[in-house]
């Protein structure tokens, strides 16, 4: 662990709780990147947060460029979902029964994105990816799964191998517990690199169920498919009888409001989503082609189910983040995305930091590199000991980016021209520690 940043914190009521809740918690956090294990420092508790700011129990206030790890492109606390999740919630949590709200939701999603034709909803990005992957497997009758180094897909045990995301964080190339089986199964090549999935088809002949893919890489920080690599993974998974799953469980409904799909128009078979569908509460979906989807239980053998599916109150949630993220706030994500990326440059470049700020779609990562990074091994290449003082010097002027070299960082729609003070307030003193 690097000890650089905010020695002012530790007698902090953050520092405080830290410790308490190492006692009973591992590492103190419930997902692992939330502890600044990579940038050192105290994790900071917060007590609440509105709009673009988190406030921590100390009383600090921060820009979040985290929300929460995406979901949150309204802001925080957002009146309308505000509303909808108290009104759901004085009408009962959970009831083990369909509602009218999961059709609802469904037919949002389905009328965004148009090769999903059927969806089903439950509560983690992880739990989607990994029926979309039994669900391939059970619809092609092969066993076999390709991803790409760098992605992560949740911490489903086949999708761990080379994963990017909190395991880039830790150098871990795969996590002890995932057995020798599950992982000869997974076949991991070099994110944007066709030839590699082509060879891969050809080792592997008829035994290929899918490929599945960040439809644009956020885990390794943001890296963009280059132009074709996702056309081309689809003529690959066509020609070779395999699935195509696109995981937009990042991008989805916050690069666009029908996600990467609205970029670049590549129809994957079966689609992920999570975080932005459901507005900061426990849900996600997995959905597409309707003759792959008809495998499901109960119509179908492939079996997969869950007690929370679907809960009224996440609905409630997603329904209302989805309706409430119109073209204005589609508009207002690109323009704060681009003033971001802009201010972060600079800042950079008066310090001669090696920099490049990169964006797929309107979600962005600072690489420190002089050359564009195309793939996780470029990423792992970058400066990456640059990064914790370059985070505890925004972190300790109230901006709030992603504790970790290797994660998107997001904006929000909240965000106005006085965040983007305080962030170009900031980055001077952030670009200067990084130099
Ligand atoms: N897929 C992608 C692309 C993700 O970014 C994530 C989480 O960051 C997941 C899947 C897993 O989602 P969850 O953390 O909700 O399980």
């Amino acid at each position: 662990t690097v000890s650089s940043g905010d020695p002012d914190v530790h007698a902090s009521r953050s520092a405080q709780l830290f410790e308490r809740a190492d006692l009973v918690i591992p590492g103190g956090v419930n997902s692992p990147v939330r502890a600044f294990h990579s940038v050192g420092g105290t994790p900071r508790f917060i007590r609440e947060a509105s709009g673009y700011t988190l406030t921590d129990v100390d009383g600090n206030d921060y820009v979040d460029l985290i929300c929460s790890w995406g979901p949150m492109i309204l802001g925080h606390a957002h009146p309308a979902v505000v509303e909808a999740v108290q009104k759901a919630a004085a009408t009962g949590l959970s009831f083990g029964a369909p509602t009218e709200g999961e059709i609802e939701l469904a037919e949002e999603i389905v009328g965004r994105v148009a090769p999903v034709e059927k969806v089903r909803l439950v509560n983690s990005g992880t739990e989607a990816t990994m029926s979309a992957v039994r669900l391939a497997r059970g619809f092609t009758g092969r066993t076999k799964v390709l991803k790409f180094s760098g992605c992560y897909h949740g911490h489903v045990d086949a999708l761990l191998a080379d994963a990017g995301s909190g395991l880039a964080t830790f150098g871990l190339p795969t996590s002890p517990g995932v057995t020798g089986a599950q992982a000869e199964d997974t076949i991991v090549v070099p994110y944007n690199d066709l030839d590699a999935v082509a060879q891969a088809f050809a080792a592997n002949e008829g035994a290929i169920a899918c490929v599945i893919t960040e439809a644009a890489a956020g885990n390794m920080g943001a890296v963009a498919p280059q132009p074709g690599f996702n056309e081309g993974l689809r003529k690959l998974t066509s020609d070779n009888g395999a699935l195509l799953i696109m995981d937009e469980v990042m991008t989805g409904f916050r690069v666009s409001s029908a996600g990467w799909y609205g970029l670049d128009g590549v129809a994957g078979d079966l689609y992920t989503f999570g975080k932005v569908m459901s507005g900061g509460l426990p849900a996600a979906a997995f959905g597409g082609r309707a003759d792959v989807m008809a495998h499901l239980a109960p119509a179908g053998p492939v079996y997969q189910a869950g007690t929370l599916s679907g809960n009224p109150v996440a609905v409630a949630a997603g329904l209302a983040s989805l309706r409430a993220a119109d073209q204005g706030v589609y508009d207002a994500l690109e323009r704060n995305s681009a003033t971001l990326r802009t201010l972060l440059s600079d800042a950079l470049t008066a310090e001669s930091v090696p920099h490049r700020v990169q964006t797929a779609g309107t979600m962005l990562s600072v690489f420190f590199s002089e050359d564009p990074v195309t793939n996780y091994a470029e990423a792992k290449a970058a400066q990456t000991w640059r990064f914790p003082a370059f985070f505890h010097g925004l972190l300790s002027r109230g901006v709030y980016p992603p504790p970790s070299a290797f994660e998107a960082w997001f904006v929000s729609a909240a965000m106005d021209d006085r965040a983007f003070s305080i962030i170009a307030d900031a980055l001077p003193h952030a670009a200067k520690a990084a130099a």
